[in-house]
């Protein structure tokens, strides 16, 4: 029997009462691994009242003593590394090394998180006027949640929840319920760590367990990551009830070539950037734009690079291309490619004919040239192995491309001209922006979010903007 997933609330394990279940599926193989109780206000509710018990007493543990835990975290998360990211591979489908790079950059976030005692430091003037001084301080606010997608399943939850205790608050995660068990094993790390009951809590849910989250009134910032509808729906929902909300939705990155690049090196690192993570990425390659007479040779050695694809379960060493997530998911995907086709865009590469496991959510790397952006494939996330050619005259034109979309989450310019990477990082309109690199994502230490569509909020994850997010920022004016 598929297990059932339990909610972590105070320090325990807990069955939810909720009746309805989302089946976890093996994307690669379609078996169910796991029921995921789709909890809502009565699970969500539970873990938000043991985390407002910890918090009084957790926001006054030292600095100092509350990173112990991180640290412990951080050794456990390394032990079971190699675990983690199987048990990625297996509910999400990527590959094992795409799970172990996840896995990797999670990993930082909690590095980063142990050095809460210098990054929560405020600021002191004295005689801002004669004989008063003035400072700020740095305080913990209370119950902070986080809401996750499918796509990371074990790195994206680590955006936020080391960063939130860290700071003193308390916290309460809703993993996607399509991906319950990367969150289920971080979270059984971090009771051995030592983190005092109520401080971290996980509910499992979909729809409801978000709403609630929004709604709960002692939730003071939630965290979210997904589609830019739903990142819009928590936003508002969340704001309209004075909490604290940065939300990062959905994506359409532009790459841009130009036809001075190295070559080799642009057609590696954008096939990487498509394919990679069956394009399930928030900056996957969507749309690459050929400059000026390099057309030809991006679209033919794109062709090239996809053919070596082999397709298959994620967890075998041969696969470089897994499943998408869901048949629900490979069903839009395809229905994409035959929108695609039906408008008038030239298929250059069918990903449906690719060789591969006969069950299973696979789809196979697709190219399509001559897109414009009037197609719904040139102007909607995919979130799958299709790439777009949408070549252009010159840089000004190319660029605003980027102004024209609604979405601004990443772009990429490949180049060996200075000028024209310096008018690309001026002008693109983009908030994670890459020169002659794929995948524009930014580390633990730097913020990562978009803009436009793809944002909702003002400080994003990670980073030292965290500590900002996470904490409210006290002034105080003495005289003496
Ligand atoms: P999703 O929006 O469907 O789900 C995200 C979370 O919201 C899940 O926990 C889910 O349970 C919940 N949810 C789903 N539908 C809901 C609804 N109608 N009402 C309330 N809650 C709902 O996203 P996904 O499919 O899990 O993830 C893929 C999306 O996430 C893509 O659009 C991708 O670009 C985006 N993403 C963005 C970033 C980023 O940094 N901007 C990173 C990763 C993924």
């Amino acid at each position: 029997m598929a297990e059932r997933l339990k909610n972590y609330v105070g320090g325990e394990w807990i069955d939810s009462d909720a009746a309805d279940v989302h089946e976890v599926r093996n994307p690669a193989t379609g078996e169910v691994i796991g029921l995921t109780p789709l909890g809502g206000m009565a699970d969500v509710s539970a873990a938000v009242a043991a985390a407002k018990a910890a918090f009084s007493s957790w926001r006054r543990v030292p600095v100092e003593d509350r990173v112990q835990p991180m640290f412990k975290l951080k050794s456990l998360l390394e032990d079971h590394a190699e675990e983690l990211a199987q048990i990625c591979t297996r509910e999400n489908g990527k590959t094992v090394p795409e799970s172990r790079g996840s896995v990797r950059r999670g990993i930082q976030m909690v590095e980063m998180a142990c050095g809460a005692p210098s990054l929560l430091m405020g600021q002191v003037l004295e005689d801002v006027s004669g004989g008063i001084d003035c400072e700020s301080v740095r305080q913990p606010m209370g119950v902070f949640a986080a809401i996750t997608p499918f796509n990371f399943p074990a790195m994206v939850p680590m955006w936020f929840f080391p960063f939130a205790v860290a700071c003193g608050n308390t916290f309460v995660l809703k993993p996607s319920e399509q991906v319950p068990f990367s969150a289920k094993l971080t979270w059984e790390l971090a009771h051995d760590a030592g983190f005092p009951p109520g401080v971290l809590n996980l509910v499992q849910g979909g729809r409801d367990a978000v709403n609630a989250i929004c709604e709960h009134p002692d939730i003071v910032g939630i965290s979210f990551v997904g589609s830019s509808p739903v990142a819009e729906h928590v936003y508002k929902q969340g704001a309209a009830r004075g909490k604290r909300v940065q939300a990062l939705g959905g994506a359409k990155n532009f790459i841009f070539v130009m036809p001075d690049a190295d070559m080799d090196h642009a057609l590696d690192a954008i096939t990487e950037s498509a394919f990679g993570c069956a394009g399930e990425r928030c900056l996957a390659a969507s749309i690459v734009v050929p400059v000026g007479d390099c057309h030809d040779e991006v679209r033919d050695g794109l062709k090239a690079r996809m053919a070596r694809y082999k397709i298959g379960d994620g967890s075998k060493p041969e696969t470089t291309l897994g499943p998408v997530i869901s048949a629900p998911h490979k069903q839009k995907v395809l229905g994409f490619i035959e929108t695609g086709v039906n408008e008038g865009a030239e298929l250059v590469v069918d990903g449906r004919r690719a060789e591969m496991p006969s069950t299973g959510n696979f789809v196979g790397p697709t190219l399509f040239d001559n897109v414009t952006p009037e197609m719904t494939i040139g102007s909607e996330e995919i979130f799958g192995p299709v790439l777009c050619l949408m070549p252009m005259a010159d840089l000004d034109s190319a660029l605003q491309l980027t102004h024209d979309h609604p979405l601004a989450n990443a772009s990429s310019i490949f180049t060996t001209s200075g000028k024209s990477a310096r008018q690309f990082r001026y002008d693109v309109d983009a908030s994670m922006a890459g020169v002659n690199i794929g995948v524009a994502a930014p580390m633990s230490f730097f913020g990562f979010g978009g803009a436009k569509g793809s944002f909702f909020g003002d400080l994003k994850a990670h980073g030292r903007e965290s500590f900002d997010f996470y904490t409210d920022r006290k002034v105080l004016i003495s005289r003496w």
